[in-house]
């Protein structure tokens, strides 16, 4: 049976292998692991131990210990999730990735970052930035997500619509398994036809089969120009239907999102500034880019004449540093106005998205309670943002499941999915048992059982093997 409680014996032998100053045991060094960005006090634990190796064989070393012992452990990157998935729900050691932070490699004729697993995700834009090559992926976080967390959730973000998410991005990667061992899955190449990809199933898997220590990322050459345009219209049907309309013309924006009106004035309160057309407006952000700055000035021309078809009232060159703070900022905004909500981060066909935001605003409504929708329109992902107001939390927790089996019914009669690309973690485990297709869900979990055959992965996130809660006593 897995073991939430570490053993005294257990943390020394941690200290000696990662030194004791990188062993946390102490209380005020221990509640920063006790979340994620979720919150919501429900999903908040205090772990025993959190464990912070700096090499590969120190973090294989450090599971080989906790597979002998039993011992549950939770991968940690910086903690930015939005599921609940680095937290030590169940006990255990959080093991934290956050020393093995340097790029070991810019490749340029390869075209490839190879990158330890805890650098932020921004460093490596940067530095990849300055020897004229770009990274694709962009999540909102980026400035303190780390590039192993984006791989390990599969991270997307604005720039999906023209470079696809993280998975899009990986070309291998180093992982150390739940028993210790290390394998290095794909590589420097572009293509692979040999076996089985098991780095997809890393991709994505949340900590829940392995620790990924190392990863080979795909750059391009960088754009030369780019461009922001804001369109806004008074009828949401209206603002979605232009995204389809602008791929459809042969423009692939780099980034399509949107933001409702609700979200747009919570954002303006939050910043303190007025935004454009905000008493009416629902937002489109696109951003195009290319190397001939004339084929870049006809697309923005096009895509105004489709918004004026389509009913804008609006269409601005935006200033990047304005639009792009308004749309990173909803979240917070909203955490501002109540730290308990909940995120979630539906995904149907792009052209659905209007049938379920309307669904959306008549739940609100129905439970008059706020819902807040903003998102990446371009790949159908949308995030809503339901806040707790004045009611308790009792009265809260008995509300959320209702609102949400009322939104997951919706998605999946929609075609769509729980998650876009915040992941399950341990706040979507349930749901996901409920919505997967039960032949679906067995293959998930006999891939989890092959992996983890002692359930001290991350146990009880993404799905729960025989009904298995690991003991903390
Ligand atoms: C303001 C804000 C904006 C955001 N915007 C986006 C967005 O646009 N797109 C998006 O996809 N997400 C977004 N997120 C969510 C979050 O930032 C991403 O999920 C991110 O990829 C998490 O990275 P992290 O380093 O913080 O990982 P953590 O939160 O530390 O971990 C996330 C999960 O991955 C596992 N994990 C972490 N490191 C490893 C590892 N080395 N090996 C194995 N498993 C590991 C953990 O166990 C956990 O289950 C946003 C969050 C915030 C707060």
């Amino acid at each position: 049976m897995a073991k939430g409680k570490v053993s005294p014996e257990l943390i020394e032998q941690f200290k000696q292998i990662v030194g004791e100053k990188y062993v946390y045991t102490d209380k005020d060094k221990l509640e920063p692991y006790s979340h994620d960005e979720v919150t919501d006090p429900h999903y908040m634990k205090e772990p025993q131990v959190v464990v912070l190796p700096a090499t590969t064989e120190e973090v294989s070393k450090v599971v080989k210990l906790c597979y002998e012992n039993d011992t549950v452990m939770v991968p940690r990157a910086a903690g930015t999730g939005l599921a609940a998935g680095a937290v030590a729900t169940f006990g255990g050691v959080i093991i934290s990735i956050e020393r093995m932070n340097k790029i070991l490699e810019i490749d340029k004729d390869n075209m490839v970052c190879v990158s330890e697993a805890g650098v932020t995700t921004s460093v490596l834009q940067e530095a990849v930035q300055k020897e004229g090559l770009f990274y694709g992926g962009d999540p909102c976080s980026g400035d303190s997500c780390f590039i192993s967390g984006n791989v390990a959730t599969n991270a997307g973000g604005n720039r999906a619509v023209k470079y696809g998410v993280t998975r899009d991005q990986v070309m291998g990667m180093e992982v150390v398994t739940p028993t210790g061992e290390v394998v290095t899955l794909g590589g420097k190449f572009r293509k692979n036809a040999t076996g089985y990809m098991l780095m997809h199933l890393f991709i994505g898997s949340e900590g829940t089969l392995g620790i990924i220590t190392k990863v080979y990322l795909k750059l391009v050459a960088l754009p030369k120009y780019q461009q922001d345009l804001l369109v806004v219209f008074d009828n949401l049907d209206d603002a979605i239907a232009l995204t389809p309309k602008v791929m459809n013309a042969g423009i692939t924006p780099v980034c399509v999102e949107f933001m409702d009106n609700a979200s747009i004035k919570q954002v303006e309160i939050f910043l303190d500034e007025k935004l454009p057309k905000s008493d009416v407006g629902n937002y489109i952000i696109i951003q195009i880019a290319g190397d001939n700055e004339d084929v870049l000035m006809d697309q923005c021309e096009k895509i105004v004449e489709l918004a004026e078809e389509n009913n804008a009232i609006d269409s601005l060159v935006a200033d990047p540093a304005v639009i792009w703070k308004s749309r990173k900022a909803y979240l917070e905004a909203d955490r501002a106005r109540s730290l308990v909500f909940s995120m979630e981060d539906i995904v149907v066909p792009m052209t659905e998205i209007p049938g379920a935001v309307q669904q959306i605003s008549r739940l609100s409504e129905k439970y008059n309670v706020a819902m807040h929708c903003a998102g990446h329109c371009g790949d159908g992902n949308v995030h809503i943002d339901i806040l707790k107001d004045d009611r308790t939390q009792e009265e809260w927790e008995e509300m959320l499941p209702k609102i949400q089996g009322e939104i997951y019914a919706l998605v999946y009669q929609l075609g769509g999915r729980l998650s876009g690309e915040h992941g399950i973690g341990y706040k979507r485990e349930a749901l996901l048992e409920k919505y997967t297709d039960p032949v679906e869900l067995k293959m998930m979990k006999a891939v989890k059982k092959a992996l983890d055959p002692k359930n001290i992965m991350n146990p009880g996130k993404v799905v729960s093997i025989n009904d298995e809660v690991p003991v903390e006593e």
